[in-house]
């Protein structure tokens, strides 16, 4: 298969949904259990040393865009650690086993990122096996759709409000007591920041909020030569989407309304997140990078 350095056409280089795509699985969404299988970079990433000796700690980084992402840092030579949920060890340890082919170090350390003790110990794991952390990239998340603000719950609210504003105040208070000049942040937001669906009210709005949260944390670190930014994905084919992110009848159409007219995979996403991981974006901070198949943003 062509890597991400041969010229393509982006309206074709992935397929567009059609009825079988329309598939439910219980959460959280399972990398295995998804049809048709996403493109996390297994066989389409190719790394040329842009992170050579980095300690990368990654959430999320079972599956989906998290997963592309540890894919890509390990290649382009980091070391890993890996956040992802107990039940999510069936993909997690694919990606270990990727990211070890690749000649790097992989520590998983599943948890629960609602957990502020375990984001905490997350950042410590780094400290510990990989010699410290100049790399923290936020990717995990929960997505979860409702068709009124009526069926959303407090436990909901407030798990989607743990899980994806919470956690990242915890892993990035955590990370700052040990990251030194020239080491970075970058937390995921998503097209949902500027576009909320009406059945994605929580969700939305954590979005948002990683952006404020993300451009004022950058503002407060730049003197200490630390830089944060940020990756605000479109529609991406993802587990999460199988598993409640979207309606179900919906992902016939999913991704077909922007104007590259398909949905992104998690490979596409990968190469954001090195950019801004790396020393290419030493004058980039406070900047949310779109990966949104052309959807226009503020
Ligand atoms: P995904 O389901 O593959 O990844 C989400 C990951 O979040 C899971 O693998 C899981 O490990 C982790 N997670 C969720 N709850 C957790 C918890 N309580 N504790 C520990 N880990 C937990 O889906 P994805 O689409 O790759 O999502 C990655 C990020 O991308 C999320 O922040 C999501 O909001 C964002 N995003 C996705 C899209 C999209 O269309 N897929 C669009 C915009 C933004
Ligand atoms: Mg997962």
């Amino acid at each position: 298969m062509s890597d991400q350095y041969t010229l393509q056409d982006p309206t074709t280089r992935y397929p567009k949904p059609d009825d079988s795509w329309k598939r439910y699985q219980e959460g959280p969404g399972v990398e295995q259990r998804q049809h048709p299988k996403p493109d996390a970079g297994e066989t389409t990433y190719r790394g040329t040393g842009r992170l050579t000796g980095r300690k990368a700690v990654v959430t999320g980084a079972d599956s989906g865009i998290g997963r592309a992402v540890a894919i890509a840092f390990a290649r382009e030579g980091a070391d890993v650690v890996l956040s992802y949920l107990p039940e999510e060890e069936a993909d997690a340890t694919e990606v270990v086993r990727l990211i070890e082919e690749a000649g790097r170090k992989a520590v998983a350390f599943p948890g629960d990122l609602k957990d502020e003790a375990y984001c905490e110990l997350l950042v410590r794991r780094a400290v510990d096996e990989l010699g410290g952390i100049d790399v923290l990239a936020n990717v995990g998340g929960k997505q979860q759709t409702q068709e009124s603000i009526q069926d959303i719950s407090t436990e909901q609210f407030d798990e989607t409000m743990k899980t994806n504003v919470y956690a990242l105040f915890w892993t990035c208070r955590a990370a700052l007591r040990h990251m030194g000049p020239g080491s970075t942040i970058i937390n995921t937001s998503s097209i949902q920041a500027y576009s909320p669906s009406p059945t994605l009210i929580d969700y939305a709005s954590t979005k948002a909020q990683i952006n404020a949260f993300s451009k004022a944390l950058a503002g407060s670190v730049a003197s200490q030569g630390i830089r944060v930014n940020v990756v605000a994905p479109g529609p991406i084919w993802t587990p999460l989407q199988q598993a409640g992110g979207q309606p179900t009848e919906a992902l016939a159409d999913f991704g077909t309304q922007t104007p590259l007219g398909r949905p992104g995979q998690p490979a596409e996403l990968a190469a954001a997140y090195v950019f801004l991981a790396s020393q290419e974006s030493s004058y980039v901070t406070g900047e949310t990078l779109n990966v949104n198949g052309g959807m226009p943003t503020p």
